[in-house]
C-alpha cells in the first residue's frame, strides 16, 4: 500500500496537508525527523500513517493522559490497533496489554516519558525486545528549558537512542524557535535529522496590542459585541483568573476559571462546558489549552504580558481553528515587563536567566512594534512574509511619518564611534552630550559626542527602538545588552538609504504608557528587594525607578 492509499483507506482524507507527505517518506526511509507544524496542522498523521504501513510497533511519547486517550480512541475507531499505558490501569489490564504487545497485536503504544524510563527501565527493556519500528515524540518542545512548557520528565528521553540506536525518531512540535529546535535535536540525540517547518502564518487571526490602562473596562468594551462568541482570556496568576471570571459573571457573561490549582473535577467540568459551548469564556492561566481542539474560539485575550513569543503564539493559535476571522488582543504595560523580569532571574543558573530575559525582551519588542506584528511573529520563527499584513493594529493605523535620515545617521554613528560596546542609555547620554564627568572625559574628543542634544531622551529612546524594529540596529546580549550595527546600517551612514520615523503625535496616541526600553532597567538587582516588599504589603502598589527617572508601577 502506498502512503496516499493508506491515507484514504485508514483516515479518509484525499491528500496530504503541509509537508505531511515528505515527513512520512523520511520516516519510512528510516531517517530521524523534526517536524514543526502549527497546532491543528496534522502532526499526528505524520507518525500514525507510517505506523500503519510499517511492520512492527510504534512508540508514541505524549505528555498528557487526556491527549493519549483521545488519540487511541480515534485510531481504534479507524480500525488501527492502538493502546496507551498509564498509571490509572490496574495490574490485570497492564498484563493483558503486555500480552498483546508480545503477540504484535498493537500498532501504536502511547506512553508518558516517565513510564518508559520509570521503575528501573523495566518497560523500556521489555519494549526493546519487541520489533519497534518508529518512535514518535509529540510536543517535543517539552524537552527544552528554552521552550515554553518544559517538563523535566522529558529529559529522560535523552536515553532513547541508547536503547533504540537504529530506529527512526520523529519529534513533533507546534512551537519551537531556533534555540529550542537546536535543544530538541541535541537532547534527543537525533542522527542527521531532517527538519520540516510548515508555514506558521494564521491568516485569519488579527493581532492587536493595546496599552493597558484599565484593563477590565477595556476588556468589557472588547466583549460588548461578542456576547455570543467563545473566547479564552489568559491571565498571569491563578488568583486573577478566578477574580476576573467572577467579575465577568457579575457583568452577565458566561465565564469560568481554569488553572492548575483547581481540583481535577472542577477543571474537567469547566473545560467540558467550554468545549460544549455551555460556557462562552474561559479565564485561564497558561495551564489551559494543550490538546484542546475547539474550532470556534473567536478571540484570545492576554490580560498580562506573556513570558515569551513561543508561548504567546501558541496561545493565540487556539483562536480560529475553523478558519474564520478571529482576534488576538494583548493588553500591555511596561510594569508587566518589569515584573516578569524579576521572575526570569533563576537562582544559580546564569545561562537560563539570560535566555529567559532575552525571550522576554523579544516579547516586549513585539508589544512596542511600529511595524507589522504578523511579519515580526513569522520572522521570529524564521519565516519570510510581506512587510505588512494589512490586518494587525499597526498595519491598520495610519502613522504620519517624516524624513529622519539625519537623526538615524547620528544614532548609528554614535553606536559605531562607541565601538558597539554600550546599551541604549549610554548611547543616548553620549548623543545628548551628557554632563556626566565619566562619559564626557572618556568621549568628548569623538566627533559624534553631543550632536543629538536637541532631541529629548524619550524621543531618542523611541528612535532607537524604531531603528532596531526597522533592522538598522540590533540589540545584542542578555542582561546588559549592547547596541550593534547591522548589515543594513552602512547604507544609511553613507546616505544611500533614507529613513523615516513616525511623527511623535501619532505614536503617543497609541503608546501612551510605553516609556522605557526593556533593557534600560538597571535596577534589576534591587527589584528583588522590591518584590519582597510587595509580599509583605499585599495591597500597596510598588514602584521602581528606571534609570531615566520614569516610575514604573509593579502590579501585585
Ligand atoms: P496537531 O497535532 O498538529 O495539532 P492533529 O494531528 O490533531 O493536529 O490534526 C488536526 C486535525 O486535522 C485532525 O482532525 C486530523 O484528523 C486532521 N487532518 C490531519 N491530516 C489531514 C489531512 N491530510 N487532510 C485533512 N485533515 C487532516
Ligand atoms: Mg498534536
Amino acid at each position: 500500500m502506498t502512503p496516499i492509499q493508506a491515507l484514504q483507506k485508514y483516515f479518509g482524507y484525499s491528500e496530504f496537508r503541509h509537508q505531511q507527505g515528505a515527513i512520512i517518506q523520511h520516516v519510512l526511509d528510516k531517517k530521524d525527523v523534526l517536524a514543526l507544524m502549527p497546532t491543528g496542522g496534522g502532526k499526528s498523521l505524520c507518525y500514525q500513517l507510517p505506523a500503519v504501513l510499517l511492520d512492527g510497533l510504534t512508540i508514541v511519547i505524549s505528555p498528557l493522559i487526556a491527549l493519549m486517550k483521545d488519540q487511541v480512541d480515534s485510531l481504534n475507531v479507524n480500525g488501527i490497533p492502538a493502546a496507551f499505558l498509564n498509571s490509572a490501569q490496574n495490574p490485570d489490564e497492564q498484563q493483558r496489554l503486555m500480552g498483546k504487545l508480545r503477540n504484535n497485536e498493537i500498532k501504536l503504544l502511547y506512553l508518558a516519558p516517565e513510564r518508559l524510563f520509570g521503575s528501573e527501565n523495566k518497560l523500556v527493556e521489555f519494549l526493546k525486545s519487541l520489533p519497534v519500528v518508529q518512535i514518535a515524540i509529540d510536543e517535543a518542545h517539552c524537552i527544552s528549558h528554552w521552550g515554553h512548557d518544559f517538563r523535566p520528565e522529558y529529559l529522560m528521553l535523552a536515553g532513547l537512542k541508547d536503547y533504540f540506536p537504529n530506529i527512526p525518531v520523529i519529534a513533533l512540535t507546534a512551537t519551537a524557535d531556533k534555540l529550542t529546535q537546536k535543544d530538541i535535536l541535541e537532547k534527543l540525540n537525533l542522527k542527521n535529522p531532517a527538519i520540516f517547518i510548515s508555514s506558521f502564518n494564521r491568516e485569519n487571526i488579527n493581532y492587536t496590542v493595546a496599552p493597558k490602562k484599565n484593563s477590565f473596562n477595556q476588556l468589557l468594551d472588547f466583549l460588548e459585541e461578542r456576547k455570543e462568541e467563545s473566547g479564552i482570556i489568559y491571565c498571569l496568576s491563578r488568583k486573577s483568573t478566578e477574580a476576573l471570571a467572577a467579575d465577568l459573571k457579575e457583568e452577565g457573561y458566561s465565564a469560568e476559571a481554569y488553572h492548575a490549582g483547581l481540583n481535577n473535577a472542577i477543571k474537567a467540568r469547566n473545560q467540558e462546558a467550554f468545549l460544549r459551548d455551555d460556557v462562552k469564556i474561559i479565564v485561564a492561566t497558561i495551564a489551559f489549552g494543550m490538546g484542546i481542539n475547539k474550532s470556534n474560539v473567536r478571540y484570545v485575550v492576554h490580560m498580562d504580558l506573556p513570558k515569551n513569543i513561543e508561548g504567546y503564539y501558541q496561545e493565540t493559535g487556539r483562536a480560529g481553528r475553523d478558519g474564520l476571522p478571529s482576534d488576538a488582543i494583548l493588553y500591555y504595560s511596561p510594569g508587566d515587563a518589569m515584573k516578569l523580569k524579576g521572575f526570569a532571574k533563576v537562582e544559580d543558573n546564569e545561562e537560563q536567566s539570560r535566555i529567559m530575559l532575552k525571550k522576554l525582551d523579544d516579547m516586549v519588542n513585539y508589544c512596542q512594534l511600529q511595524t507589522c506584528r504578523r511579519h515580526f511573529l513569522l520572522k521570529y520563527f524564521d519565516e519570510e512574509s510581506d512587510a505588512t499584513c494589512g490586518s494587525c493594529d499597526v498595519c491598520l493605523t495610519e502613522f504620519e511619518r517624516f524624513d529622519g535620515t539625519l537623526i538615524a545617521q547620528k544614532a548609528l554613528s554614535a553606536v559605531y564611534r562607541l565601538k558597539e560596546r554600550f546599551g541604549s542609555n549610554y548611547v543616548i547620554d553620549f548623543l545628548r552630550g551628557s554632563k556626566s564627568e565619566k562619559i564626557r572625559e572618556e568621549h568628548k574628543q569623538l566627533k559624534t559626542y553631543g550632536v543629538g542634544a536637541d532631541i529629548s531622551k524619550p524621543d531618542w529612546q523611541r528612535y532607537l527602538r524604531e531603528l532596531s524594529a526597522m533592522g538598522y540596529l540590533q540589540v545584542d546580549g542578555g542582561e546588559y545588552p549592547v547596541l550593534k550595527l547591522t548589515h543594513q546600517s552602512e547604507a544609511v551612514l553613507k546616505g544611500l538609504q533614507k529613513v523615516e520615523f513616525i511623527a511623535a503625535e501619532t505614536v503617543e496616541e497609541k503608546h501612551t504608557t510605553v516609556e522605557a526600553l526593556p533593557f534600560e532597567v538597571d535596577l534589576l538587582t534591587e527589584l528583588k528587594n522590591v518584590r519582597r516588599d510587595i509580599a509583605m504589603h499585599e495591597n500597596v502598589p510598588a514602584y521602581v525607578i528606571l534609570s531615566d527617572a520614569t516610575l514604573v508601577e509593579i502590579a501585585t
